[in-house]
């Protein structure tokens, strides 16, 4: 037991190590995935939050939250570095059924209505069934109306799914569909010109060891203007932690040329929120 736990505190003191080692991208970070939820305010203060991003030299990061006014508390807190989304729901309960559900309709209508958002979501879709709701077609059409990005964790094929319903969305994909691999992720980026992919929980999979993956080294070369990075903060852990997930970032985008790295962790997000 103490021997693992040993291991496990020399190998993470080894990564942050490498992280901050003298190849990793130092520029700034657009972090394309923040949550301020319920669950992080009594521990994690608006200023705690900003103190963090901060440290890890994030200048800016697209947020949505549960309840949204995470959203809004941090947004009065730091207007100028937050970019809002929108999540169609009040509360972890009604994040399992809201794409079907009227009464959330009327409420993200509202809310809408009263702050400037550029992102729909982060929301989690499970099937391409959940898109044929007439309550997801009122989504899809307010989404487009309003500019809005939809920021949506989901599979590959419920993305696809979508651009056949309206091409002319514009779609972020959280953590790059999660499990996909590079050649999913590579013809969705091929077919799809409003497709970006946003690239949380996927650090391991680009860097396995003390490089980049080959394939994966020519997806984010072939599409360096079609990355983002982000945190994920859904939970408090994630917080805590907050540092050595940008620098996790960090480590894989040093091994790719420096203009690359710059558009990956920063400018693809700034000109796709602007
Ligand atoms: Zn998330």
């Amino acid at each position: 037991m103490r021997t693992a736990l040993l291991l496990s505190v020399l190998f993470s003191f080894s990564f942050v190590l490498r992280a901050n080692g003298e190849d990793s991208y130092k520029g700034p970070v657009f972090d394309s995935h923040l949550h301020y939820s319920a669950t992080s305010w009594a521990q994690y203060s608006p200023g705690d939050v900003l103190q963090k991003l901060d440290s890890a030299n994030v200048k800016t990061a697209l947020l949505s939250s549960t309840p949204n006014e995470g959203t809004a508390k941090l947004l009065a807190f730091a207007p100028g570095r937050m970019v809002p989304g929108l999540r169609p729901y009040r509360n972890a309960a009604e994040k399992v059924a809201w794409y079907k559900n009227s009464e959330l309709v009327s409420y993200t209508q509202t809310r809408l209505a009263t702050l400037r958002h550029k992102a729909f979501g982060e929301v989690i879709l499970g099937y391409r069934e959940d898109l044929e709701t007439p309550q997801m077609a009122q989504y899809l059409a307010m989404a487009e109306e309003q500019n809005l990005v939809l920021h949506f964790h989901t599979s590959a094929a419920v993305i696809e799914a979508l651009f056949e319903m309206r091409p002319n969305l514009k779609i972020l994909w959280a953590h790059a569909g999660f499990s996909e691999p590079p050649d999913v992720i590579t013809r969705l980026l091929d077919q799809n010109p409003n497709l970006w992919a946003e690239l949380s929980y996927r650090a391991e999979d680009i860097m396995g060891g003390t490089d980049l993956e080959p394939e994966w080294k020519t997806l984010l070369l072939r599409h360096a203007t079609r990355f983002t990075i982000g945190s994920d903060t859904w939970q408090n852990g994630r917080w805590q932690n907050y540092q050595y997930l940008i620098d996790q970032h960090r480590e894989w985008l040093g091994k790719l040329p420096q203009e690359v790295a710059g558009k990956i962790a920063y400018q693809n997000a700034e000109v796709l929120f602007r």
